[in-house]
């Protein structure tokens, strides 16, 4: 039975390929310094097949036994987390994924890299394809998730080519669902949280600025897929309905029958004008792309808000 460690295992992506992961058969490792992540998302599990180590990836991992792979998805990955922790980010980025690669060479294991659009930065190619080099301000707020990453990336292939690490890079584009932290300031979980409590929604600039948003359950099965493949390049995975933050806003309004109204904040600095994976290479090379329509995951993810934000009020 193939042994999987996953770093950042108690945040939202890492708690959703622990389950995931152990459904499939596999023994997992998570491990966690519990910095954005929550402990209450790995809190159900009961399975001797599983793990949790809570530890600080940018210090040297030790860790017992054989390993298969290494999915490395610790780092902070809101805005506004990474910019109240940018130490910290670069932190994991550079020196964590330096220990988690030379764990997988020492165990001969397969590692994952969760790489991120923001390597694209505010970008001039649309919709984004992976042979693009980006358009990163190394020097302002989001410079240190951005640059951290595109270190990562390329310590990831330094170790592939020079050390001959089975290594997998998946650029991970805006995706949502339960777990998320409610309070992380994210556009997904804030519009939801602010259209259930009957709050301003805060749309930052004018809106016209695009995401493309995909849920969970299909990013977790484009990474799984992206795992098990031989691509040593880049992978876009996301999905490619793109829309303005403004009729996002809207959608939030409309399926929670909201009265809350719409307010506009200042947008943040070097905040990206547009983005939508172009997913050819998934489609051709992992035969994936996302199922789940944007309504049926926001439904989904708003039934988890409910809750969470009832349990909050007790
Ligand atoms: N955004 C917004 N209001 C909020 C939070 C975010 O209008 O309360 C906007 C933000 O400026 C960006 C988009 O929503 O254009 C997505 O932001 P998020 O923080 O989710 O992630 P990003 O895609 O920027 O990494």
């Amino acid at each position: 039975m193939p042994r999987v460690l996953i770093t950042g295992g108690a945040g939202f992506l890492g708690s959703h390929l622990c389950d995931f992961l152990l459904e499939k058969g596999f023994e997992v490792v998570c491990m966690d310094n519990l910095l954005t992540g929550d402990i209450s998302n790995i809190a159900h599990i009961r399975n001797e097949k599983f793990l949790f180590i809570k530890h600080d990836v940018t210090n040297y991992i030790y860790l017992e036994g054989p390993l298969d792979y290494i999915l490395h998805f610790a780092s902070p990955a809101s805005p506004v987390d990474y910019m109240e922790l940018p130490i910290q980010t670069l932190k994991v980025g550079s020196l964590g994924t330096h220990k988690a690669l030379g764990l997988a060479k020492e165990k001969k294991a397969t590692f994952l890299l969760a790489s991120t659009s923001e390597v694209y930065g505010d970008p001039l190619i649309h919709p984004q394809s992976e042979d693009y080099w980006g358009n990163v301000n190394p020097i302002g707020p989001r410079g240190v998730y951005d640059e951290a990453k595109r270190f990562a990336e390329a310590i990831t292939m330094a170790y592939h080519r020079y050390h001959g690490v089975e290594t997998r890079i998946a650029r991970i584009f805006n995706c949502f669902g339960p777990r998320m932290r409610i309070y992380d300031g994210r556009v997904v979980p804030t519009f939801m949280r602010q259209a259930l409590l009957g709050e301003d929604l805060t749309v930052f600039g004018d809106g016209s600025q695009t995401r493309s948003f995909c849920y969970v359950s299909d990013l977790i099965e484009g990474i799984y897929r992206l795992m098990l493949s031989r691509e040593v390049e880049p992978v876009n995975i996301g999905n490619p309905q793109e829309m303005s933050i403004l009729q996002f806003a809207e959608k939030i309004l409309s399926l929670t029958k909201s009265k809350s109204r719409i307010v506009f904040k200042p947008l943040p600095k070097d905040d990206p004008r547009v983005r939508q994976p172009d997913i050819s290479k998934a489609r051709r090379i992992l035969g994936w792309e996302p199922k789940v329509s944007l309504e049926q995951g926001l439904i989904n993810t708003l039934e988890w808000m409910k809750q969470k934000l009832e349990t909050a009020r007790r």
